[in-house]
């Protein structure tokens, strides 16, 4: 008998703001940097170090608590977690329990409502890496005390679509608000599964299981369809799901047991001593909610009335804030808006897959696209020589110029009629052999024809309109 079961998920989700420095010093917050090269005694948790709170990242989250609907805390503190880890040289992390910064927020995901149970500040830990050779692992404290938002939804995710389709609206809030980049292979947004099952139509929650480490939606969503396999598996032969923390081995697919799960006791959470109570002004709350800016769905329907876009293109266009900056910058330089919105949603990711290059990590120039579009769009480059200057200049770091890059290479076609009469006039006259062939009826002469008129253009007008004025001037 094959029983109906229905999945509950829940998630916490970590985004590292992108501060210049760190939540509680000076240090800075690059990523990639040297290990232990962006650490002092304070991130480092030296005796007689005291932290002092950076007031961007209050007023990062803030804004952040604003676009997820929350009610903000005007009377908002730390806590101590405290737990013994390598990768945590204080031996606590400083974060909120007791009045983190918002709670009682939302997101809407299509239709769906998913409820955000509250977002807190806390410190990121260092890393550990670990020797593939041997059995050592070396600390690196860089990313110690870099700033993370903390956001702990309710359990109303029935499926991983769902859970995807939080992300990509978390992180398409986030980049519109310019808090963190939020990208998942730099860690930079991570999520963590809390998730249960139960026989359709039961109410009560089944015992839920936390999976960690996984670093990318496809991660998430296989990480998601074992764990539901796998307490099914246990529920139906009569087994118990065990309160634990698993641990997600994407290159094995599966998740082995990492400990079992704490609960917040054991942790011996207490208010931060070295940090005072933050009360947050009206001016302050003001300034954050004014300060937002038009986010996705805004901006998509602005889309939709100023640039007469499909609302699927304006969509697409509109999911990251760089791409809808882009296309405005590029429209505004004097390329025609759908010509834009096509170069932008299907020639710029084509050619990104062609050179393996993420779109977060491209700026083109947008006067010199939108010189490349006019160009293409107006016939004078040839599309598939336009595609490549596109590669050209998607693939230059630096200063790059459309008109040289085509000047150089001889790409621009010169439909000029006045120019391609004259030649076709020159070389009618330079070659009375050839003409008198074609005139007798051998055809294929004129292909001798149309060969020295391309040199005279030196390939700066298209064969097929050279053929179509030289058959014309043939026959008169
Ligand atoms: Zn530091």
């Amino acid at each position: 008998m094959s029983e109906r079961w229905e999945t509950v998920i829940g998630l916490e989700v970590h985004v590292e703001l992108s501060t210049k420095s760190k939540i509680f010093c000076a240090c800075s917050t690059e990523f990639g940097g040297r290990p232990n090269t962006h650490c002092c005694p304070v991130c480092m948790g030296l005796p007689g170090t005291l932290p002092v709170l950076n007031r961007k990242v209050l007023e990062y989250a803030v804004r952040a608590g604003l676009a997820l609907h929350c009610d903000i805390d005007r009377e908002t503190r730390f806590d101590r977690k405290n737990y013994f880890y390598p990768d945590l040289p204080k031996a606590y992390q400083i974060s909120q329990l007791y009045r983190p910064i918002a709670r009682n927020g939302y997101v809407d995901i299509g239709a769906k409502r998913i409820r955000i149970h509250e977002m807190h500040m806390e410190e990121d830990a260092g890393k550990l890496i670990h020797s593939e050779y041997e059995h050592e692992t070396y600390p690196d404290y860089n990313r110690a005390g870099v700033p993370l938002l903390e956001i702990v939804s309710e359990p109303d995710f029935r499926d991983s679509a769902e859970v995807l389709a939080y992300l990509e609206k978390i992180r398409s809030l986030f980049t519109y608000l310019g808090i963190s980049d939020c990208k998942m292979q730099e860690g930079s947004m991570r999520a963590d599964v809390n998730l249960s099952v139960r026989r359709a139509g039961e109410t009560a929650l089944g015992t839920r299981t936390e999976t960690k480490n996984i670093n990318s939606l496809r991660a998430i969503e296989h990480a998601i369809e074992s764990e539901r396999s796998r307490q099914i598996h246990i529920l139906s032969g009569g087994g118990a799901v065990v309160q634990e923390t698993r641990h997600w081995n994407d290159d094995l697919k599966t998740s082995t047991a990492m400990r079992s799960k704490e609960n917040a006791p054991d942790y011996r959470y207490f208010p931060e001593p070295d940090l005072p109570v933050i009360f947050i002004g009206e001016d302050f709350l003001q300034a954050a909610r004014d300060s937002l800016p038009e986010f996705a769905e805004e901006r998509q329907a602005r889309f939709v009335e100023q640039y007469a876009l499909p609302p699927k293109d304006a969509a697409r266009l509109t999911v990251r804030r760089e791409t809808a900056e882009l296309f405005e910058a590029v429209v505004s330089r004097g390329a025609e808006a759908r010509h834009v919105a096509n170069w932008l949603i299907v020639h710029v990711p084509h050619v990104l897959k062609t050179l393996s290059e993420n779109a977060e990590d491209i700026a083109p120039d947008p006067s010199e696209l939108a010189e490349l579009i006019r160009r293409t769009e107006s016939g004078t480059v040839s599309r598939a020589d336009g595609l490549r200057v596109l590669e050209a200049l998607l693939s230059t770091d630096g200063p790059f110029r459309v008109s040289d890059y085509i000047r150089e290479r001889g790409l621009s076609v010169n439909n000029d009629e006045s120019a391609l009469e004259e030649v076709i006039r020159r070389v009618i006259e330079a070659n009375p052999k050839a003409v008198n062939e074609y005139r007798s009826g051998k055809t294929k002469a004129i292909g001798f024809l149309i060969g020295q008129a391309m040199k005279d253009l030196q390939g700066k007008a298209t064969p097929a309109t050279v053929r179509e004025r030289m058959e014309a001037a043939l026959e008169t």
